[in-house]
């Protein structure tokens, strides 16, 4: 394919070479693929029905002259995964899940690896130098060894072992720096110089970004499978839809500048109308671009010690990649956003129980971005949304999960069968006791019932029981003695108000705490009639997990 190598800062045009790092004219590091766009979009138009959903059936837009067989695992081509609950959750239908965790080494870094690596053993070199805190390392090592290439692997001793051991049984060197992500990008920058070795620079390696690049063309393509084909498709021509947001946590900036990258490269084909606001998420602790992005500075100053547990998102000193993506906001729409570990940590939890996707801690910061903008309206509950959901859990840490995930059974041997018998009915009853907080859900909607269940099923252990009558729900309150009763206000026949007059004026049910959820805004003469009756109202639709549960906890006590 006909592509150039161009310097951002003076226009400077060469061929590609994977070991030139710097433009020959200004010596800039800043270098990005031009391609003959039009021939690509006529190229692409007639060849993809052909091929398989993969990265490489984007090869018309990528810096390689073609894929490398005995290389490919299936990098690319992973699912858009609509998150039904989490949006019902949410109030907003359009939310999609793009799940890089079904990579080949279950991170969305393999796109980078496979491209970067193809066009490394495209170039017969041999020997290579990465700095990562994990996944980078991972990946560029499973494809160095299909390659046959040798990895130095510089990582933060921060990195857990269990990573570190992949890492390692690839057959890459692992070197443990002890220091900050930054320090170890640059003792691995300098071992590569010294070596005259290839090495990733992230943001400005050609083929990193470009990989990446096709995470958004994989979302225009499916979006449309999704959402059907845009009013103005024309036979013969590539018409895609692209969503109104894309949501991704960042480090380095890499893989959003890739798909920022991506999207302009369709705008520009025409297969696009509109490029999506970029939603880029910081760990708090670690947070520099979005300080200058909210103080509407032009550079980014560094955090020298970046406070998150969560280490892949702990790049300090953004340098460039905080002006480029800052261009791309101010061009297309899009922020920085940040949220603390305990956010990440909690939407880990909503992700892997309403949805089963057990993400990685970076990629559980990106859905808690996303909680906070549909909260501070940022995203309307009509926009479509797609999350990138970077990769997998892995090493489920103690610090997600806690204590007691887990329930023992030692059942007790040397005893007469009578008593083994009792000692196991004994156990089973200290593993899951009778008496978990009861919760009745009066709701006529079945579900807005479901999806009540799910968020407290999802937060702790209740015994849950659902009516979908105000009749039937005072008949379920007086046989079970709920703990806490939710409370639909919109039923037909016995509304939630005659219900809660009911109750309140029967002694035994007039004490049990209630939280009243309602679809619409009350009038004053309802919340009047409310008062002194109820604990809380809640907004249907906006059962954000946080106030919700804190709502439950407190009144169950
Ligand atoms: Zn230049």
């Amino acid at each position: 394919m006909s592509f150039v190598i161009r310097c951002v800062d003076c226009g400077h045009e060469t061929i590609f070479h994977p070991l030139s790092n710097n433009c020959p004219k200004c010596n800039s590091q800043w270098r990005e693929a031009v391609y003959n766009l039009s021939e690509a979009a006529q190229s692409l138009a007639a060849e993809l029905p052909k091929r398989r959903f993969d990265l490489w059936r984007y090869r018309e837009v990528l810096p390689i002259n073609k894929p490398i067989p005995e290389l490919r695992m299936g990098e690319g081509g992973t699912p858009l995964i609509r998150a039904v609950n989490m949006g019902l959750m949410l109030g907003n239908p359009n939310i999609f899940i793009k799940d890089e965790r079904q990579g080949p080494t279950a991170s969305f870094k393999d796109r980078q690896a496979a491209l970067t690596i193809s066009t490394l053993k495209e170039a017969g070199i041999t020997e290579m130098v990465a700095a990562s805190t994990g996944n980078v390392a991972i990946s560029n090592s499973a494809y160095a060894a299909r390659a046959g290439i040798k990895l130095w692997a510089f990582v933060t001793s921060l990195v857990p072992a269990v990573k570190m051991r992949e890492i390692a049984l690839y057959g890459s060197q692992v070197i443990k720096v002890t220091g900050s992500y930054d320090e170890v990008k640059q003792i691995a920058a300098e071992f590569a110089e010294q070596r005259g070795l290839y090495h990733d620079t992230g943001a400005r390696a050609v083929t990193s970004v470009e990989g990446m690049k096709t995470i958004a063309y994989e979302i225009a393509e499916q979006m449309t499978e999704e959402l059907g084909l845009p009013e103005n498709a024309a036979p013969g021509k590539l018409r895609w839809r692209t969503p109104d947001w894309y949501v991704q946590a960042i480090s380095g900036g890499l893989g959003v500048i890739g798909v920022s990258k991506g999207f302009r490269e369709m705008k520009q084909m025409g297969i696009i109308d509109k490029i999506p606001g970029v939603i880029c998420i910081q760990a708090e602790g670690c947070a520099p671009m979005v300080q200058a992005w909210k103080q509407n500075l032009e550079e980014a100053s560094p955090v020298e010690h970046p406070k998150t547990h969560i280490e892949t998102l702990a790049t300090g000193t953004p340098g460039r990649s905080y002006k480029i993506l800052r261009k791309q906001m101010q061009d297309f729409q899009g922020q920085f956003e940040s949220v603390t570990d305990e956010e990440a940590f909690r939407a880990m939890h909503v992700l892997a129980k309403m949805e089963g996707i057990s993400a990685e801690p970076a990629a559980a910061a990106a859905f808690a971005g996303l909680f906070k903008l549909i909260r501070a309206g940022v995203i309307k509950s009509t926009d479509t949304v797609v999350v990138n959901c970077t990769g997998h859990t892995m090493t489920a840490e103690p610090l997600v999960l806690g204590s007691g995930w887990a329930r023992n059974i030692v059942i007790p041997h040397e005893q007469t069968a009578v008593q083994e018998e009792e000692g196991l009915l004994a156990a089973l009853n200290r593993v899951a006791p009778d008496r978990f907080p009861r919760i009745a859900i009066i709701d006529d909607t079945a579900d807005a019932r479901r999806l009540v269940r799910r968020i407290l099923q999802s937060q702790g252990d209740f015994t849950i029981f659902e009516a979908s009558t105000g009749k039937e729900g005072l008949e379920l309150v007086q046989l079970e003695h709920p703990d806490l009763i939710i409370l639909d206000l919109m039923m037909p026949e016995m509304d939630g108000f005659a219900v809660l007059d009911s109750l309140r004026s029967n002694p035994d049910t007039a004490e049990i705490p209630v939280i009243v959820s309602t679809a619409k805004e009350l009038t004053k003469d309802e919340k009047t009639r409310l008062q002194g009756q109820i604990q809380v109202v809640l907004q249907k639709g906006d059962f954000m997990l946080a106030e919700f549960m804190e709502e439950v906890k407190a009144l169950i006590g």
